[in-house]
């Protein structure tokens, strides 16, 4: 059996993503629209064996020939083989000696995790069958290139090697860390079920690999063992134990489908609210949407601030900053997360417009996902705007994945002019606004 960068790449995004994407029931996987973009890897996964050797037949002639620029390389034997965008010869310390360096084009320079593994892989069969000892591989991007050493890596890349073989034959399987990353992974309701089933640490909110290895080691290995442990014994340097207790008080909601007040707070009172959710194309470079409800005695009344296009985006917020200044003073602003201050400062500060409307803004601002995170406890695996106000009892009328399908909406409308997906990207967005709202009178009613 062979073990390819592309395998590399899934084992160190996810090792069950790794053992799924050969072992795992077809019916039960669901792309996520975002993934189909994923195109370029399943190619290399579909190539046959004897595809693939002549492949690599053809960059052994091309080495032996000493050309000095290889391109869509397949370097490897019998048992790894990988595919590198390019093979290029380059003088050591400016001696006759020279080496192949394999380059990965990309569009940006940074090579997170998987990446790095591939990168690592890579010059392990150059250095290993090819004699060809090279410590460092390229990636090319906008910004030139840049290099990474793999020294570091390269122990870690052989250690795993065996795992890696046993996972993609089918020889070992094992079960999954339920994350944060899983929510766009192909596998995440299939995965999230097996998680389930056995009450696996990783559903508590917090909880990822790291921490369940350290809880483990102290024999909590599942949801109800944590909500019954004794954290007084429990002492660990790698643990802190306020993390830990919020751990059992998380672990406790789940086994008693309760939600769990830990602190009260008192509410300001505002004449005019204004739940707040902004989208942003990230392909794209721009915003896109200001979405916000307004409510006011008792009205309430969904606006939104458009910019079609990058060219319409200082219009856009121009606008929306009016707006709000036009509101007077007797305003409460609600969002989820950090993002839309963040995204206010960063458009302000891109037309060199003036940042006070923007400080005026942040002090009239609150953010509900801190005030869920520190002071109330719900019986749900993530905290996203989507899953606390579904377990409000809040339905989406467009029935969207997330966020990132609304991206793609967009996207339909920007490049291709599908007025529909607007409308539905709209409509989309016009629901997070709401589900704000009820986010926000659950927190008043449960902890004033
Ligand atoms: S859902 Fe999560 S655990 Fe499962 S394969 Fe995907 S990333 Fe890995």
């Amino acid at each position: 059996m062979l073990i390819t960068h592309y395998d590399i790449r899934l084992f160190y995004k996810c090792s069950m993503l790794l053992y799924l994407s050969y072992h795992g029931p077809e019916d039960e996987m669901s792309v996520h629209p975002i993934l189909k973009t994923r195109k370029r890897d399943s190619q290399s996964k579909e190539l046959t064996f004897k595809q693939i050797a002549s492949r690599i037949k053809g960059t052994s002639i091309a080495i032996d020939n000493a050309k000095r620029v290889i391109n869509q390389s397949w370097i490897g034997n019998r048992s790894y083989a990988s595919k590198v965008d390019k093979l290029e010869q380059t003088n050591i310390n400016s001696s006759d000696f020279s080496i192949y360096v394999p380059t990965f084009f990309r569009n940006n320079a940074r090579a997170r995790k998987p990446l790095m593994m591939e990168g690592t892989f890579a010059t392990y069969i150059l250095s290993e069958f090819y004699d060809n000892p090279v410590n460092y591989f390229i990636i090319r991007s906008k910004n030139g290139d840049t290099e990474y050493d793999v020294e570091n890596y390269l122990s870690e890349l052989i250690s795993d090697l065996p795992l890696i073989y046993k996972l993609k034959s089918g020889e070992q399987s094992i079960s999954p860390n339920y994350t944060r990353g899983c929510r766009v992974c192909e596998w995440r309701y299939h995965c999230r079920n097996l998680a389930a089933d056995t009450l696996d640490l990783t559903l508590v909110s917090g909880i990822g690999k790291r921490v369940k290895k350290v809880l483990f080691s102290h024999d909590i290995t599942d949801i109800p063992s944590l909500a019954t442990a004794d954290l007084s014994t429990l002492k660990d340097e790698d643990l802190l134990s306020k993390d830990l207790e919020y751990f059992q008080l998380q672990a406790k909601s789940l086994m008693d489908k309760k939600a769990i007040i830990r602190k009260k707070m008192s509410f300001p009172t505002s004449q005019i609210e204004l739940f707040v959710d902004v989208e942003g194309s990230s392909h794209h470079d721009f915003v896109w949407i200001i979405g916000c409800v307004i409510r006011k005695n008792d009205e309430v009344e969904y606006k939104s601030f458009l910019a079609n296009s990058p060219e319409e985006e200082k219009e856009m917020i121009v606008a929306f900053l009016d707006f709000i200044s036009n509101l007077g003073d007797d305003y409460k602003l609600y969002h989820w997360s950090a993002a839309e201050p963040q995204y206010f400062t960063n458009l302000v500060d891109k037309y060199n417009l003036p940042r006070n409307p923007v400080h005026k803004i942040q002090n009239h601002s609150l953010d509900l996902f801190d005030i869920f995170k520190e002071k109330i406890i719900l019986p749900i695996y993530t905290y996203t705007l989507k899953d606390v106000a579904n377990w409000l009892g809040f339905k989406w009328n467009e029935p969207l994945t997330d966020g990132a399908t609304s991206i793609i909406l967009f996207d339909n409308w920007y490049l291709r002019n599908d007025r529909k997906s607007l409308e539905r990207a709209i409509s989309y967005n016009s629901d997070d606004c709401k589900a704000l709202v009820i986010a926000k009178d659950y927190v008043v009613k449960s902890l004033s």
